[in-house]
Formats: structure tokens, C-alpha cells, sequence
């Protein structure tokens, strides 16, 4: 395989340095014509193409699989449309919104929940960036702005800067969380002029990390987040569970170790959304379940994501999983079933009634 020396964004690109053979051209270039690809030097650096189930190849390289869209697949997954009063803002919980200044990424993702938005549409214009901002200014519920996309660390410090400054300058607006994939897929974006464009004063910038697989967090991607966390903004994670990724409790638990040893705190596993052409990689809720208790029972609480659905048509993120407390019995016989980590169950007595208490 040829090193890449450039991001890389075409089939006859893929095929030259050596991560798909010439005769799947027409493929690729047919799922290519559907969704945005690209795939990035320090990407391409990390796949084994020896390998041919190698679980960083298989979430950048366009697959035909894409293009088999089921009947509950849509796409807007996750309702964002449903919920958005000005372009550029999805204000789906009370307390927070999203600001998506544009909608590029630095790599694109084969099962990304906005296929449909990212790499398709134009960043908001000055007159849509100021009008989503007005309508933070006026909504003083807001206490808490996430900067997604697309990724936000696409663009440029002095952009970030100008965004991150106007948002800090909001009296209400008290956090401002940054979702982003670009320390582990181009880290050197992460630059001292990047570290401090997303710092204000007087308010809180956390950044959450879209990492799936422990070998994406590579020395450089490891140092990257350590110029964030040494700057002072605490990081967390998010990860998506994906079928011949990170679908096994081994693979999973090494990310959240390596997460935790870069002092990112594991946030979110996402169950899969019903995004288009991706049902080659969803897991069963279940099996996602089974997974979360075997990270409990191996890891240390430091390390355990909450497993959540996006709830299709915009009702938001629950957390889905496995439970531990089961009520059971009746009357005088009511208890509860507690289960610990190995899966062993224990009697826990209900609340006294305020009369016995008397
Ligand atoms: S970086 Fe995020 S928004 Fe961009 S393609 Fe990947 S999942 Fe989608």
C-alpha cells in the first residue's frame, strides 16, 4: 500500500494506493455517486490492508452494501429537521441545542447518521451563522451549546474563534461542547491556535471524541488529546457499535481503557441509527445489552459508557440498557432483585411505608 500524502476522495484514488482493487471501480464508484467519501493520510496510515476485515477499512471504504436501503431506514434518523427552528440549530431538549456551522468532516464515516446532510450541503452562510446565534441570544433556556455538523474542527482557528467568541458572549450560555472525530483522524488540526480558539473565558468548553476502534488512538491522536486536556477542556467519547468493529466485549473494553488513559471519559456507545444503507452495521439491542454487561463485570466504573437510542423521529437519546433492578412479589412479600457484576442476584428490601416508621 502506497502511504497517502493527501486526503483521499475518489475510488480511482482508493484503488491507487492500494485499498481496493481496479475491478470494483464501478461499485465503488456507484456507492461514491450516493455518499460522500474521503478518507485521510493518517486514516489510510492505519488500516492494514493486508487485513481484509481490518476494522479501520471497514468504517471508511465504501461498501455495496450501502446501497441497500431497508423500509425503516430514513434520512433524518434521528428527527433533526423536526426540530429545527433556523438553519443551522436543532433545539430538541430544553437546555441545549446543537449549532451546525457546516456540514463537511474531514473523513466520512460508512454508517454516519447525517449520510444524507454531510459532505452534501454548503456551511451556513454569514446572514444563517448570525441568525442562529440570534436565536440563542433570544432563548435564555439555553444553557448549553453543542458545535457539531459535519465536524467543527474543519474549520479554520480564527472561524472557530469568532463562533466560540459570540457563543461565549451569550450571558446564558454557560457550556460549549465541541463533537468531533478530528483528533483521531487528523490530529494535527489540533494546533495550539485551534486548543485556544475553543477556550473563553468564564465559560466551559468540553469536547467529545467520535472514536469506534482502540487503534485509532494512535501516538498522534493520543497527543493530540492531550493538547486539549492539558489546555484545560475536559474530554469524553462516543462511540458507535458497529458489527465487525468493536462489537465484542475484548475490542470495546480495550477502548474504553485506552479512552480512560487519555483522560477521556467514556460518554455514549450508540446503538445504531436507521440511517440509510447501514443495516450491514447494526447489532441487536440485545446483543448490545449482553455487551454493556460484560464491560461491567470486567472494567472499572471509569470505563463504562451509557448504551443509547436515538430515538427515530427526533424524541431523543435514551439510555436502553441491560437493567440490574427488577421489582418482585406483592404486598407483604415485595422485594426487589438486584443483580452484580457476574450476573448473581440479591434480595434488596423495599422502602419502609411511612406509617411503620412512625
Ligand atoms: S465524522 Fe461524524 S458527521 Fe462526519 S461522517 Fe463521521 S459520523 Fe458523520
Amino acid at each position: 500500500m502506497r502511504p497517502a500524502r493527501q486526503t483521499l476522495r475518489s475510488p480511482d484514488e482508493l484503488i491507487a494506493a492500494g485499498l481496493a482493487p481496479r475491478d470494483r471501480l464501478a461499485e465503488l464508484e456507484q456507492v461514491a455517486a450516493r455518499y460522500a467519501l474521503a478518507l485521510t493520510p493518517d486514516v489510510v496510515g492505519l488500516i492494514d490492508a493486508a487485513d481484509p476485515c481490518d476494522p479501520i477499512a471497514r468504517q471508511f471504504l465504501p461498501d455495496t452494501a450501502e446501497l441497500d436501503v431497508q423500509p425503516q431506514e430514513s434520512a433524518d434518523p434521528i428527527g433533526d429537521d423536526a426540530h429545527s427552528p433556523v438553519a443551522g440549530i436543532v433545539h430538541r431538549y430544553p437546555d441545549r441545542v446543537l449549532l451546525k456551522p457546516v456540514h463537511v468532516c474531514a473523513v466520512y464515516c460508512r454508517f454516519c447518521f447525517r449520510r444524507e446532510t454531510v459532505g452534501r450541503r454548503p456551511a451556513l452562510s454569514r446572514a444563517e451563522l448570525d441568525a442562529a446565534l440570534d436565536y440563542i441570544r433570544a432563548h435564555s433556556e439555553i444553557w448549553e451549546v453543542i458545535l457539531t455538523g459535519g465536524d467543527p474542527l474543519v474549520l479554520s482557528p480564527r472561524r472557530l474563534r469568532d463562533i466560540v467568541g459570540r457563543l461565549a458572549a451569550i450571558e446564558h450560555v454557560k457550556i460549549i461542547r465541541v463533537h468531533t472525530r478530528v483528533p483521531v483522524v487528523e490530529p494535527q488540526r489540533i494546533s495550539p491556535e485551534l486548543v485556544l480558539a475553543l477556550k473563553a473565558p468564564g465559560k466551559a468548553t468540553y469536547v467529545a471524541l467520535h472514536v469506534n476502534h482502540a487503534r485509532e488512538l494512535s501516538k498522534a491522536a493520543r497527543a493530540a488529546c492531550a493538547r486539549l486536556v492539558d489546555a484545560g477542556i475536559p474530554m469524553l467519547s462516543q462511540t458507535v457499535l458497529l458489527r465487525g468493529v468493536n462489537d465484542d466485549a475484548a475490542t470495546l473494553g480495550e477502548l474504553m481503557r485506552a479512552l480512560v488513559e487519555c483522560r477521556i471519559k467514556p460518554y455514549y456507545l450508540h446503538h445504531g441509527d436507521l440511517a440509510p444503507g447501514t443495516a450491514h452495521w447494526r447489532t441487536s439491542i440485545e446483543q448490545g445489552q449482553a455487551l454493556m454487561r460484560e464491560l461491567r463485570g470486567r472494567l472499572s466504573g471509569l470505563c463504562q459508557p451509557t448504551y443509547v437510542l436515538d430515538i427515530p423521529g427526533g424524541h431523543g437519546k435514551s439510555p436502553i440498557g441491560p437493567g440490574y433492578l427488577d421489582r418482585v412479589g406483592a404486598n407483604g412479600t415485595a422485594h426487589y432483585q438486584v443483580a452484580d457484576f457476574n450476573g448473581r442476584r440479591h434480595v434488596y428490601p423495599p422502602a419502609a411505608s411511612a406509617s411503620s416508621r412512625r
